[in-house]
């Protein structure tokens, strides 16, 4: 397939993954590493993809970010909880503070300049946390009358369970319905939001799905993984549309 490319497409600027490899011939190595449908539903949604290489100097990132339209957040690792003033919880998965340390400073320097940002699982998080808002540490710890599953064993882009749409949000208008099912990967939800944002979707067991900014262009998080789904769901690609052709907007809120 060829892929006809204009300068004026957005281009979306996607954080990479540190890997250190356990296997030998390469055991220690860390690969920059990033799930290829992130950027297979970038370039669907019609983006620019370029990855982001996890980076401590923060001028450098603040040239890595001069250079994309919109800062996609993808999935990985947990975010460090004394990052939001907890102790680790025994049940906390792996963690990897330069990942930290990179996506909130891209993240900061994105939103001062009015960018569209998007966040995917661990970059909903890393969202929530940035702004000040606090991270279940893992999903077993809440005791909701009906638990739900939030770690499928099935394809990646099987719906598995129920997320209800709040009224009044960019999230419910993007998908025109209340009701939509969602894969889920995550042992992790938010506990408490970060002040400003309101809660766009929710799963029956009352974890949240999904956030945004009010008051902001377009900075979303939603928990699921939409881009294992854009191949069987055109709602879910067109989440990703919305967010690469909001990154071409001029920026006329925060001037
Ligand atoms: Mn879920």
């Amino acid at each position: 397939m060829k892929t006809k490319v204009n300068s004026n497409k957005p281009v979306i600027g996607i954080s990479a993954n540190i890997e250190t490899i356990d296997r030998e011939p390469f055991w220690g190595q860390e690969l920059s590493s990033l799930n290829q449908n992130y950027i297979k539903a970038v370039i669907r949604a019609g983006g620019i993809p370029v990855l982001l290489p996890v980076i401590q100097d923060k001028e450098m990132i603040r040239a890595q970010v001069s250079l994309i339209d919109g800062l996609l957040l993808s999935g990985g690792y947990d975010v460090q909880p004394l990052l939001y003033g907890e102790e680790p919880h025994p049940d906390l998965g792996r963690i990897n503070p330069e990942r930290d340390f990179f996506e909130m400073t891209a993240l900061s320097i994105a939103y001062e300049q009015g960018k569209a940002i998007l966040g995917i699982c661990r970059g909903l998080q890393v969202i929530n946390v940035a702004f000040g808002g606090t991270l279940c540490q893992d999903i077993a710890l809440l005791a909701p009358k009906e638990k739900i599953k939030h770690s499928q064993q099935s394809l990646m882009y099987v719906p598995t369970h129920t997320v209800d749409l709040m009224p009044d949000t960019l999230l419910r208008d993007i998908f025109g319905k209340d009701v939509i099912g969602t894969n889920s990967f995550h042992h992790q939800a938010i506990k408490k939001i970060a002040p400003g944002f309101v809660v766009s979707a929710k799963a029956r067991d009352g974890v949240i799905e999904g956030f945004e900014k009010t008051d902001y262009p377009f900075l979303l998080g939603v928990q699921w993984h939409p881009e294992r789904m854009v191949e069987h769901d055109a709602d879910m690609l067109n989440l990703f549309r919305v967010f690469v052709s909001k990154a071409k907007e001029p920026l006329d809120v925060l001037a």
